[in-house]
């Protein structure tokens, strides 16, 4: 079956993207289609020099991610993304739209807001029927996007003739979730480049910084260092990046040492990979054909969906 995912270069990759993300996509290669969304990352303001070098960056990470097994692409060259987002915005209706929890929380009612951030969900609807993917894993932030997909897609359909496979939402394996170092009640996110978040390009004197300033709490009793996500966030967080890096806390009993544990085991994780990284930041030539590939790939699947959807609407 048809897995598809995309990456949006809005900021830089984390440990949690890898964790959570990355991880589980090295392991689902077959039929596998992982994109970064370079069009959503313009959706909100945005500088073209910081665009690109975050689109480079994530290209060459995904690949020192050992993603080489799958087809990898740039959004931007598969025109078909842009050509079916249009035919859904004529499928669309404003009010649906303006019910996006997203929209609403990052731009509704402000006279800046991007028109692009309005549509973004449609842009989003095309990116996933273009693919034909039977079901798609998705997390709860992007739930309510996937669900208008499926609303476009049976709408279409029902429109204009049996075009599009109407996805199944599923609820992704239960991956690891990393919570941001500074502040352990919310997400490590790429778009909020703190003191609490480890990037994976973090040279280890950084990490070991980062982690050193982690929150925890103010327990020091001899079973301090344990799991109990209510009461222990910002040290459960720290168990379980460990154990996710492959470490063990087996004889830990300070905080102290818990750190130097996290430090040493996410070091050993991202070194191999920084060093990945820097093989292949010395031959661009590479990695542009990678992606150029990928997207030649993209461009043949994407066409015969997109020549279907034109032609039920007249065009
Ligand atoms: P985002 O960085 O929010 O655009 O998410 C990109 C991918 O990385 C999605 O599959 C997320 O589920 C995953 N991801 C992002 N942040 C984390 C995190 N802190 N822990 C685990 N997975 C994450």
């Amino acid at each position: 079956m048809t897995t598809l995912s995309l990456l949006t270069p809005s900021g830089r990759l984390t440990l949690g993207n890898l964790l959570g993300a990355l991880r589980p996509m090295a392991e689902r290669q077959h039929d596998a289609y992982y994109g970064i969304s370079d069009l959503h990352a313009m959706t909100t303001p945005h500088e073209p020099s910081r665009l690109r070098d975050r689109t480079r960056e994530m290209a060459t990470l995904l690949l020192a991610a050992g993603l080489d097994r799958s087809t990898l692409f740039r959004q931007s060259d598969v025109p078909a993304h842009t050509g079916l987002a249009h035919l859904l915005e004529c499928t669309a209706r404003t009010g649906e739209l303006n019910r996006m929890v997203q929209y609403k929380e990052k731009g509704r009612g402000r006279d800046a807001t991007r028109v692009s951030l309005f549509t973004y969900p449609v842009l989003m609807a095309a990116d996933i029927l273009l693919y034909r993917p039977g079901e798609v894993p998705v997390g709860d932030d992007q739930r309510q996007h996937v669900e208008l997909t499926r609303d476009l897609a049976i709408r279409f359909n029902r429109n204009y003739g049996e075009v599009f496979t109407v996805p199944r939402i599923v609820t992704p394996a239960a991956g690891a979730r990393v919570m941001d170092l500074a502040d352990p009640t919310r997400k490590m996110s790429k778009s909020v480049e703190g003191a609490g978040s480890v990037l994976l390009l973090d040279p280890p004197d950084v990490v070991r910084r980062k982690v050193a300033r982690a929150v925890t709490d103010s327990d020091t009793g001899p079973d301090a260092v344990r799991a109990d996500r209510a009461a222990k966030p910002g040290v459960t967080n720290l168990l379980d990046v460990l154990v996710a890096c492959g470490g063990s806390a087996d004889g830990l009993s300070t905080y102290g040492g818990l750190k130097a544990a996290v430090t040493d085991a996410v070091v050993a994780v991202l070194e191999p990979l920084q060093v990945r990284y820097a093989e292949l930041a010395a031959d661009p030539t590479y990695v542009s054909s990678v992606y150029d590939a990928g997207a030649e790939r993209c461009r043949e699947v994407t066409a015969p969906v997109l020549a279907a959807a034109r032609s039920a609407v007249g065009l």
